[in-house]
């Protein structure tokens, strides 16, 4: 991380800190690198970063079933699934100083390094960018984690930790599909843990071992299909609307761009806007044989522009690849396919299987393979395409923190200076929604309302009750928390029933009742 990169960084992971958002893993035994624990602060922003995105992915949509699957899995699903033969980055390792490194982030780490004092540096990425010296050839390094299964240490018994969530969806595609009374175009969608040995774990938790995703794999017809049912294809040339409901005709390029905007919406909702990140469209040289399409969403944090998500459409390849592996059918029947395709005559049918080989040959595909597809298809059978919108809850919490932080300066009444530290999260995601005070301690009238107060919002959100100091001082603790609103309870309380609330980005007061509050309050959490 360059110098003044780093310095970004460090307030506020001072702040995460301090405040109990995130801890080293292990810090008392010295840690242990690309392992983080959140803290009591940092736990409930991570329960509500996940419950927004399950509430907008899966509980806010007919359309997305959910699921909750194992760590460790059969592992022939990562055979299947390409992982164990190239999910691995390239290693080298310096003979000098024997540091190992990324060999494709050697370029990066030079440039780290070359803001460094570091006179020893040759200057080139062949050479060890820490001290100059000779590398060892890259080796390609498998960043799954081993384990083994009973108690016999065997290769028979190995088994891995999930790099991904996805593989669990696939592997469990036909279950799902039977007991969820969902029809194609549809979603299956699991959040969880997830482990990757990264040669080099960086930037604070941006690239952890181990940490958490959300993924969805959304499910759709192929073109083809699509072709037979309505005649046509939806595609973006067409400028489908894609705010509105989603459409039966729509083919894989506007379900990939429907997804995108998906994505943004709800980075938008969580506190990211817009014009803090970018999409980037992987080139046809970057994509994975198998993807048609892949989009980055990238967000400047303080050590550069980096993935935040991704979001790629994955034809059917990995359906295709569990069938050929467990030897278990994987294709969906789809009537209403079955039925449009009864009503083409021979001729009709020669047509598009000439039509659909054509296409297929031109993309390298092979020809028998297309008409065995289409004949498929004139039976209502195929293997669903996917679409896959993957995110990291810990980068997306990162990107939040890196958004909502920021040191303000302000000057008081008698020109007096000073900083106050905000986080400036959207209620949604804060961890404490309302901090309750009763202005005065000892009164006794007050501080029972005050209670009271607190016990009946507590039994709805987060809340945070704090009796002591001046309530300035309450208030910046709170600020540093990210608490959208904070109540004091007051004389006047007792009198009418309202009480001030204090808005954290504002710091404007108003004048509540209770159910003035909630009204608020629930508007402002609700999607
Ligand atoms: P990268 O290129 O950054 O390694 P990737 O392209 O391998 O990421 P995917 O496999 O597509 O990432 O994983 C989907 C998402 O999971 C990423 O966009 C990111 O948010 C998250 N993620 C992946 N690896 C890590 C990690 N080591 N630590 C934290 N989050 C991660």
């Amino acid at each position: 991380m360059a110098e003044e990169n780093k310095s970004s960084l460090e307030p506020l992971a001072a702040l995460c800190k301090r405040r109990g958002f995130i801890y080293h893993s292990s810090e008392i035994y010295g840690g242990i690198p690309g392992f983080w624990d959140y803290g009591p602060l940092g736990s409930e922003f991570k329960r509500n970063v996940k419950d927004a995105w399950w509430q907008f992915t899966v509980r806010g949509r007919e359309d997305v079933a959910g699921l909750d699957a194992t760590i460790i899995m059969h592992p022939k699903i990562w055979k299947a699934s390409g992982h164990l033969d190239t999910f691995a980055d390239p290693m080298t390792m310096c003979k000098e100083c024997k540091k190992l490194m990324r060999a494709d982030q050697i370029k990066d780490i030079y440039e780290e390094q070359k803001k460094k004092p570091q006179p020893k540096i040759a200057g080139a990425d062949f050479f060890c960018p820490y001290c100059g010296g000779e590398l060892t050839e890259p080796k390609p390094f498998n960043l799954m984690f081993k384990t083994i299964v009973g108690p016999i240490e065997d290769p028979s018994n190995v088994a891995y930790l999930r790099p991904e969530t996805a593989q669990a969806i696939f592997a469990q595609f036909t279950n799902v599909l039977s007991t969820s009374r969902q029809q194609v175009p549809f979603g299956i969608a699991q959040m969880g843990k997830s482990f990757r040995n990264e040669v080099t774990p960086r930037n604070y938790t941006f690239r952890s071992r181990e940490f958490e995703q959300m993924e969805l794999e959304f499910f759709i017809r192929p073109d083809e299909a699509i072709e037979i049912l309505y005649g046509h294809v939806v595609t973006l040339a067409d400028n489908p609307d894609l705010d509105g409901e989603v459409q039966q005709d729509w083919g894989w390029e506007v379900w990939h761009k429907y997804w995108v905007e998906q994505r943004k919406k709800f980075l938008n909702a969580v506190g990211l806007p817009s014009e803090r990140f970018v999409e980037y469209w992987q080139k046809p040289d970057e994509l994975a044989h198998y993807a048609r399409a892949c989009v980055d969403i990238e967000y400047d944090f303080p050590f550069g522009r980096q993935e935040l998500e991704g979001i790629a459409a994955r034809s059917d390849f990995d359906l295709s690849q569990h069938q050929k592996h467990s030897g278990e059918p994987q294709s969906v029947f789809d009537d209403p396919l079955k039925q449009a395709a009864k009503k083409m005559d021979e001729q009709a049918r020669a047509a598009f299987i000439e039509k659909v080989q054509k296409d297929w040959v031109s993309r390298g595909k092979d020809a028998e393979e297309a008409k065995k597809f289409c004949e498929d298809l004139f039976n209502g059978r195929y293997i669903p395409h996917v679409i896959e919108p993957s995110a990291g809850v810990d980068r997306l919490m990162l990107a939040l923190l890196c958004e909502a932080y920021e040191e303000q300066k302000l000057t008081d009444d008698k020109g007096k200076e000073d900083i106050r530290t905000v986080l400036h999260f959207s209620p949604k995601v804060a961890p404490i929604k309302v901090a309750v005070f009763p202005l005065i301690k000892k009164d006794e009238a007050t501080y029972k309302i005050a209670r009271e107060l607190f016990n009946k919002l507590r039994k709805k959100v987060n809340c945070f009750w704090d009796e002591s100091g001046q309530i300035g001082r309450r208030y910046r603790r709170q600020d540093e928390a990210g608490t959208p609103w904070c109540i004091t309870v007051d004389p006047q309380t007792v009198e009418d029933g309202t009480f001030t609330v204090r808005d954290r980005d504002s710091m404007q007061q108003e004048r509540l009742t209770y159910e003035q509050f909630l009204v608020k309050m629930t508007e402002a959490l609700e999607f």
